[in-house]
């Protein structure tokens, strides 16, 4: 029987991966963020070692755990209260840099004139949140899942994609529509998509929000060609950050996340659902840890200015702030240490019979 709050009501399943029944407690919280009535649960299979919210919201109130200020669901921003591409000040004074007008000063041509350092503000501001292959050809299709109000589908057409979305939340979907996108309102099962009909899926920080997980990523596969591209992104469990930071950590995101993977684990699925030539790479990405510790200040001082300031920063980051913490951010990427992960992989799939996982 579904137990929890009115709005959200949840029930106790099986692994998402392996249908193990037997788990062990993980960890307990609270929706932090949007304030979801409710306490929340993590196990850990016992077959298989994935992380889940056990007992899940069930499906039919899996909504009303997106509150109407969810920030993906929104127009400017993408991804988890946070930009999953370029900061938005970033972007938008590169965008300006790239203009004949109103260049940042930073960027005006005698600064421009001194040697390396338009390369070291490109490579200290590229945070690895998003690839963005150009089309292969005139014709080529492009899906993404979770598309949110359409800003990434505007970065897909800009390079030469047809590209169309899938969006579950109906403000959202209308808002994507109004750029010009088709927009398929419903889950991606819901779409019916034919057979091998893109040559890419993009999915970013959507995996760990979809009930069956590995059931998602057998569909992808089936509306991608053979070798079609999947991309998507996620937080990474697996890196020092909820050690550190234990119930703190900015992307819990009770009771939105339903899955939390490490590297290793993701690996593995994607092998397991027909996916080949896997890349798996940390992003550049150090607001995570500000979140966090916003969090851990805030439990420990609920009424403190400071905590309340710092947590508006992975929202609204400045460009100043992201740069002073970009070295920090690449060391641990390069140490494989980033708490989110970008991945590529390629559909693996005989292109007369189409192999199916
Ligand atoms: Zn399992």
């Amino acid at each position: 029987m579904p137990v929890g709050s009115d709005a959200v009501q949840l029930e106790k399943i099986a692994c998402p991966l392996c249908q193990a029944a037997e788990y062990r407690h993980y960890l307990t919280g609270r929706d932090v963020a949007m304030g979801v009535p409710g306490t929340f649960q993590l196990v850990t299979c016992r077959s298989c070692r994935h992380i889940y919210m056990n007992p899940r919201p069930t499906l039919e109130t899996l909504a009303a755990c997106y509150p109407s200020g969810y920030g993906p669901h929104r127009s400017q921003e993408h991804g988890d209260g946070c930009s999953v591409d370029q900061p938005k000040d970033l972007k938008s004074e590169s965008q300006a840099a790239s203009s004949n007008t109103s260049q940042p000063w930073y960027l005006r041509s005698f600064v421009r004139s001194i040697p390396g350092l338009k390369s070291l503000y490109r490579w200290l501001s590229d945070t690895r949140s998003t690839v963005l292959p150009a089309a292969p050809d005139e014709g080529s299709r492009a899906l993404e899942l979770g598309c949110g109000t359409g800003q990434f589908l505007e970065s897909l057409k800009a390079v030469g994609w047809n590209c169309e979305g899938v969006e579950l939340v109906t403000a959202a979907a209308e808002q994507a529509r109004g750029r010009g996108f088709e927009i398929h309102e419903g889950t991606l099962e819901s779409a019916q998509f034919s057979d091998s009909s893109f040559d890419a899926a993009f999915a970013w920080h959507v995996l760990e929000h979809l009930p069956d997980v590995r059931s998602s990523l057998i569909e992808l596969h089936r509306v991608l060609k053979p070798q079609g591209l999947l991309a998507c992104s996620m937080p990474n469990v697996g890196c020092w950050e909820p050690y550190v930071f234990g119930g703190n950590w900015y992307l819990w995101e009770w009771p939105r996340h339903l899955h939390f993977f490490n590297p290793k684990r993701l690996r593995r699925l994607l092998e397991e659902t027909g996916f080949e030539e896997i890349r798996i790479e940390h992003q550049r990405n150090s607001l995570n840890v500000v979140g966090s510790l916003g969090l851990l200040l805030r439990r420990m001082f609920p009424n403190s200015r400071l905590a309340a300031r710092i947590l508006e920063f992975p929202n609204r980051p400045t460009m100043w702030g992201q740069l002073a913490m970009a070295p920090f951010a690449i060391v641990m990427a390069w140490l494989h240490q980033g708490g989110r992960i970008t991945v590529t992989a390629r559909c693996r799939k005989n292109s007369t019979s189409g192999e199916q996982p």
